[in-house]
């Protein structure tokens, strides 16, 4: 199996902003803590498996998640405060080594709105999103709640209310 239709979409939220989101890679969050923790650990176990991704995929059971709640196959790739990317999410024209394992055609409610968006929307929404997080009101797990439950936008919209940014999008 290829690349999902979550690609061929204009936008891809659950990166675009340069803050990954794992919103729909985990399951009853715990803790900004566990979940690091969590991340650490994959990234630790991602490199004893050189480029072998179908070996890292496999080293736990199927259904098994971190104790934190987040996807086993989630770590970091470059800087130690990276969010956390899938390690088996696919290159152009490689196996979709995620079938079977996780939702590949999901798309939450934040995702399919935003695909209506503008380019000037979704450029003050990164750029909404990025102050956030350097004000340390997000971080990276309510980041990912946020975006897997909606309230984020209802966050945007008031912003761009607020701030009177409305024209154009
Ligand atoms: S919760 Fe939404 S935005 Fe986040 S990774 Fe899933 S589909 Fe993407």
């Amino acid at each position: 199996m290829k690349l999902n239709v979550i690609n061929k979409k204009k936008y891809n939220p659950c990166i675009m902003t340069g803050y990954n989101c794992f919103g729909c890679c985990s399951v009853n969050l715990t803790n900004i803590k566990e979940v690091e923790c969590g991340i650490d650990k994959n990234t630790k176990e991602y490199s004893e498996f050189k480029n072998n991704n179908k070996g890292f995929r496999d080293r736990y059971g199927k259904d098994e998640l971190d104790k934190s709640g987040i996807c086993l196959n989630l770590i970091r790739k470059n800087d130690i405060n990276e969010n956390g990317v899938c390690a088996i999410y696919p290159k152009d024209n490689t196996d979709d080594l995620r079938f079977g394992y996780c939702s590949t055609t999901f798309e939450c409610v934040t995702f399919i709105k935003i695909q209506n968006w503008n380019e000037k929307k979704v450029s003050l929404f990164n750029f909404f999103i990025k102050e956030l997080f350097e004000q340390n009101k997000l971080n990276k797990l309510s980041f990912s709640n946020e975006m897997y439950n909606n309230t984020i936008i209802d966050k945007f919209e008031l912003w761009l209310k607020i701030n009177n940014e409305r024209d154009g999008i």
